[in-house]
């Protein structure tokens, strides 16, 4: 049990009570050796959206590895899979045309990205044009870069961020909000702010803008009113491109195919990966929207190429399995259950945050926090001592519920195919570890 190092992992937690090793899944469960079942609340890491054990992703791996397991993407060489995945990205994507470029993780997508950018503004004579900018809270990986542009919650230890990433304000208004402050003027306020910012550091010294459609590992933040309509004029009108992170908000997880559509970001690119196998093999991927496209395609024949790749970038086993899960989320009704479910999610949601001890509850689709406060009204936090949220996700755990303590805040963002009896089984099990929780502490 020793022999694994775990990252993210509370090693007082992990020493105390050892690692929980899973043997298979079933639909929405997973089981560990003794045999013991979790209903999975986070869908794995937000990825496992067609369940545990989906016959038919099975079967597209199975079948794929016994024609054509392996290849790379570089030299102009590619699998035909990976072609046919290509094609069926940009027809899903908001995008009218565009070219996708394939890595194996969501943070390897985003790395990328911004050599994207690098290498474009330095070919398009502005080699100045490198500051990336992303916002408080955000989460876009852990490669130096990524992690870069991550909310610092993640940095410390490494002695990051890098200079030239710039953090902008996190659009979180129950949070961040002044007093009397309406959510528009919210909105407003902080699309000033980045406009400042940008004037600030020299509009032509940033690269681009990286944004979750809703802040995910941040803790589950939709974006204020009128957010994204406030920025998206500022960052046109100085030239800055707009990469939309959708790692957690494709392929459905807010009822809409992408989170860019729901809240009409216009991203130049979009950058996806989690659900686009549903977890079942790991796949990052860059559909860079038509202007973007052809702009990098014209610095790197200039270039002669685009000198970036990964070796298992784009292999035919990720492609089939991506092929497929894309299939099932559109044509068993993935999508429109997210949908239909929805509405009973979030309600169950808003019972958990009628706890004394809730400030809010927040969500959209099937992805959704409740935040712990020790006052309702201050909504000051609770002592990060007590580790409340913590002890609920142990308790929980106990109880064959896998739910996921981010901050002072549960995160929730079951598969796609719970049922709304799981969603109140859930909430059941929820509710209940809650009372006995603050109880234990004495609260
Ligand atoms: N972007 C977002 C929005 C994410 O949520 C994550 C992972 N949780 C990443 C990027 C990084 O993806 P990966 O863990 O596959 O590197």
């Amino acid at each position: 049990m020793e022999s694994v190092f775990h990252g993210f992992t509370d090693l007082e937690t992990l020493n105390r009570d050892g690692p929980v090793v899973l043997t298979h899944g079933e639909g929405i469960h997973v089981f560990d050796v003794n045999g013991k079942a979790y209903m999975d609340a986070n869908s794995g890491l937000w990825n496992n959206v067609a369940g545990f054990n989906h016959p038919g992703l099975i079967e597209a791996i199975c079948q794929q590895a016994r024609r054509f397991p392996g290849y790379h993407a570089f030299f102009g060489r590619v699998a035909d899979t990976t072609v046919a995945l290509s094609e069926k990205l940009l027809q899903l994507s908001p995008f009218e045309s565009g070219r996708v470029y394939y890595t194996n993780s969501g943070s390897e997508a985003n790395d990328t990205v911004v050599k994207m950018l690098w290498m474009l503004h330095r070919r398009n004579g502005q080699p100045q044009r490198r500051k990336i900018i992303t916002r408080l809270n955000a989460y876009h990986g852990v490669t130096v870069a990524t992690a870069s542009m991550t909310g610092k919650a993640y940095n410390a230890e490494f002695g990051l961020p890098l200079p030239g990433f710039l953090h902008a304000d996190c659009p979180h208004y129950w949070r961040f909000a002044r007093p009397g402050e309406s959510e528009q003027e919210f909105s407003l306020r902080l699309a000033r702010s980045l406009e400042e910012m940008i004037i600030k550091e020299g509009p032509d010294t940033i690269a681009g803008m990286f944004c979750e459609p809703v802040q995910g590992a941040g803790g589950v933040i939709p974006p204020s009113e009128g957010y994204f309509e406030a920025i998206r004029p500022i960052l046109r009108k100085y030239g800055i491109p707009l990469i939309a992170d959708e790692v957690i908000t494709g392929f459905g997880r807010t009822g809409e195919m992408w989170g860019s559509v729901k809240y009409d970001l216009q991203p130049d690119a979009i950058v996806a990966s989690k659900c686009i196998t549903a977890g079942y093999f790991p796949m990052g991927a860059i559909i860079l929207g038509p202007a973007l496209g052809e702009a990098l395609t014209r610095v790197s024949e200039a270039a002669e190429e685009f000198p970036h790749g990964f070796t298992a970038g784009g292999n035919p086993l990720a492609s089939a399995v991506a092929l497929k899960a894309l299939e099932v989320i559109e044509t068993e009704g993935l999508l429109d259950n997210v949908r239909r479910v929805s509405p009973r999610f979030l309600a169950g949601l808003k019972g958990l945050a009628e706890h004394c001890y809730a400030g809010e509850a927040r969500g959209v689709g099937l992805m959704g926090a409740v935040e712990l406060v020790s006052d309702k009204n201050s909504k000051a936090p609770l002592d990060g001592r007590l580790q409340i949220p913590e002890r609920i996700a142990n308790k929980a755990l106990g109880k064959g519920l896998i739910c996921r303590p981010l901050g002072q805040a549960i995160v929730l963002g079951p598969p796609f195919i719970i049922t709304e009896a799981q969603i109140d089984e859930m909430f059941a099990i929820l509710q209940e570890t809650m009372a006995e929780v603050f109880s234990d502490v004495g609260l």
